[in-house]
């Protein structure tokens, strides 16, 4: 059904002109609250924080922001409550050049994480979906606009699967589907059918995977059972070592993340799967547009935070300029 050289067909260029956004994400947006704490309290314990830092994030804003900061034109489709935090995450897309037209307000309150952290980095979650979890397949029918108006439409799992379910069947056939299975669940078939690319990560890789994950236990392993479940095509994100994409056309590829001096790793993923979304939307192959956004991703990581260590195009080309004086 779906034919792999459809980035030549001019037919398919046509539908792309017509297109308003480059991307659509259909995802999560959460207030991420951070304390410092020296330890965690034991349970009836209470112990005393640094003060409170409140960011931007949830997987479908930060991708959202990641792509409009490099230039896509870019829209995002969510739900948050009518409060403070809503407030922060419509601002904090729209200084970034982001389309809010899509962004539902009220339901519920506005999604939080609650993070501790501790002096050694590490990081305890809790996460209330608060309105991300009222996003309904009712609310998603109601976008076919938005949907129908997108070159490539990303979608996570923050959001119910109901909804990513309810994407693919409201997505028009002109678009690119694009879904990063985090935090991972149990997937439809006719989800899976649609990935072009299906990202993952390690740990998503073996979730799906199962006990299928044994075979050779590489990621090139890995990358062609995922193909036999269904996606169109596979990439895999292997932090510094950069990732790996597969479309069952021959082997899979290899693509290098530039070495850089990483300070906080937060959202890089999410920042990888927006460049990549936005790239293939553009027409670039697989592995050309993975290797743009591994250079996205490592740039991320070099910046506290997540939708704050996101770059612009210039700073990608400037990193890659810097990589080729120092080598
Ligand atoms: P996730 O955050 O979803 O687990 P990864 O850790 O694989 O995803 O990171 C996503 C991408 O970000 C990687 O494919 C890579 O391009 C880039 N990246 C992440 N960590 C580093 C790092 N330490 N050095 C260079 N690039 C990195």
């Amino acid at each position: 059904m779906h034919d792999h050289a459809h980035a030549h067909d001019p037919s398919r260029d046509h539908d792309l002109d017509d297109a308003t956004y480059d991307l659509l994400v259909v995802g999560s947006a959460n207030a991420d609250l951070v304390v410092g704490v020296e330890r965690r309290p034991a349970p009836g314990e209470t112990v005393l924080g640094s003060d409170l830092v409140t960011h931007p994030g949830g997987k479908g804003a930060n991708q959202s922001v990641a792509a409009a900061r490099l230039g896509a034109r870019t829209a995002l489709l969510a739900r948050v409550g009518d409060d403070a935090h809503g407030r922060l995450l419509l601002d904090s897309q729209r200084a970034a050049g982001a389309d809010t037209v899509g962004v539902l307000v009220g339901g519920a309150p506005t999604g939080v994480a609650l993070i501790t952290v501790d002096p050694s980095g590490d990081n305890s979650i809790v996460v209330s979906p608060g309105a991300n979890a009222r996003l309904t397949p009712e609310d998603i029918r109601a976008a076919g606009s938005l949907l129908a108006a997108s070159r490539v439409v990303s979608t996570q799992l923050e959001i119910p699967v109901e909804s990513v379910t309810e994407v693919v069947r409201t997505l028009p056939a002109t678009a690119r589907f694009v879904l990063n299975p985090s935090p991972p669940a149990p997937l439809p078939d006719e989800v899976l059918a649609a990935c072009d690319p299906l990202v993952v990560n390690e740990h998503e890789a073996r979730y799906i995977l199962g006990d299928d994950a044994a075979p050779g236990d590489s990621p090139e392993d890995w990358a062609r059972a995922l193909l036999t479940l269904g996606p169109r095509s596979v990439v895999i994100t292997l932090g510094a070592r950069g990732a790996l994409t597969a479309d069952g056309s021959g082997s899979p590829v290899t693509v290098p993340s530039p070495k850089v001096d990483a300070v906080d790793t937060t959202g890089a993923g999410d920042a990888f799967t927006a460049a990549l979304a936005w790239r293939l939307g553009l027409g670039e192959e697989l592995p050309t547009a993975a290797a743009y956004a591994a250079r996205v991703g490592a740039t991320s990581v070099t910046r506290q935070g997540a939708q704050e260590s996101y770059p612009t195009a210039d700073e990608v080309a400037g990193q890659m300029e810097g990589q080729v004086e120092g080598a």
